[in-house]
């Protein structure tokens, strides 16, 4: 049956074949996204050695595959189904596109499932107004678009679980489908081999969408940091007291936060500390505190920076996490 066979580990890949499959997936080797047994991420600041991609598709490791490469270019736009009826949407979406000779690939998860557009390299804003046109296009609705940015501004930015790996905490690895469902080729090993040579959306088509998709405007999550207003700092500068205390007197953690993590109405978001599926982050503006119910933690400001520079591999101890917000903060 070709749904089990395709479950089989390639015991035989070569370092070649895998970075085939990296370089469609991969903008950048300088670091990359791991996936760590409680299903977060942890940023790795070296280089991204072939042999850790033969891991991943062994299953040894699990990787993520950043969206925007240094020069803010992307080369494939993927949109992120976390409900069972966005899938089934994008299912259809794959099919409408394949008649229009538009390819994409279909890489089903847990609940939802990723609808990956392979592109020739272009501008991250590009590739999210192509992408955003194409969730217009088809009524998607509010969706996850991949790239998250459309320029990088704190870090390596969004990123995806590279594909075909095992998920630490399912266990499970996720091959890609055809709309009708079954395996997109019987085997991981022919999947991998489809996949390291992607057909990409024809030139014409994605010039087509881009030439009536609305002009960027700026939707990205991760901003960069606006010094907080004179009236906020006439306010901490009133404050007495340790470096600390004048941080959290400085902002409100739903003011930082947001700049950060993009929020709704009610304060909730995407966790950026675990693969969230669920909107499980959540701000309390008059409680002035965050906090995820999933289990990443939850606190201060300051909790928040230290995990967030965790996450961007940047050195997280308290001492220096007091010193960067110092410095953003307290000007
Ligand atoms: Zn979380």
């Amino acid at each position: 049956m070709p749904r089990e066979r395709a479950e089989h580990l390639p015991s035989e890949l070569d370092q070649n074949t895998a970075l085939a499959y990296a370089a469609a997936f991969v903008p950048r080797y300088d670091q990359y996204p791991l996936q760590l047994a409680d299903g977060t991420y942890t940023a790795v600041k070296s280089t991204l050695h072939p042999d850790l991609v033969v891991a991943h598709l062994k299953g040894f490791i699990t990787l993520g595959a950043y969206a925007l490469s240094p020069e803010n270019t992307a080369s494939w736009v993927c949109i992120d189904a976390d409900l069972s009826d966005q899938w089934d949407r994008l299912r259809h979406i794959s099919t409408s596109l394949a008649k229009k000779e538009v390819p994409s690939y279909l890489e089903p998860s847990r609940r939802g499932g990723h609808l990956w557009l392979f592109l020739p390299p272009i501008s991250g804003q590009d590739a999210r107004r192509f992408g955003r046109q194409i969730a217009t296009n088809f009524k998607l609705g509010k969706i996850e678009i991949y790239p998250k940015q459309e320029v990088l501004r704190t870090g390596p930015g969004s990123f995806v679980r590279l594909p075909l790996g095992k998920h630490r905490l399912t266990g499970r690895r996720y091959h890609f489908i055809t709309p009708s469902g079954e395996p997109l080729a019987p085997t991981i090993r022919e999947q991998i081999a489809l996949l390291a040579n992607p057909e990409r959306v024809p030139n014409a088509y994605l010039e087509k969408v881009l030439s009536y998709a609305p002009k960027a405007r700026d939707h990205s999550p991760t901003p960069a940091f606006k010094p907080a207003k004179p009236s906020r700092r006439g306010k901490w500068q009133r404050v007495a007291g340790t470096p600390s205390e004048r941080i959290k007197a400085a902002i409100s953690v739903h003011d930082f936060v947001r700049q950060y993590v993009e929020l709704d109405a009610q304060g909730r978001g995407y966790c950026p500390f675990h693969d969230d599926e669920h909107k499980s982050f959540g701000v309390s503006e008059d409680g002035n505190y965050w906090n995820c119910f999933a289990g990443c933690g939850g606190g201060s400001i300051i909790d928040f920076w230290m995990k967030w520079r965790a996450r961007q591999g940047e050195n997280d101890s308290f001492k220096s996490t007091i010193k960067d917000l110092a410095d953003r903060l307290l000007g």
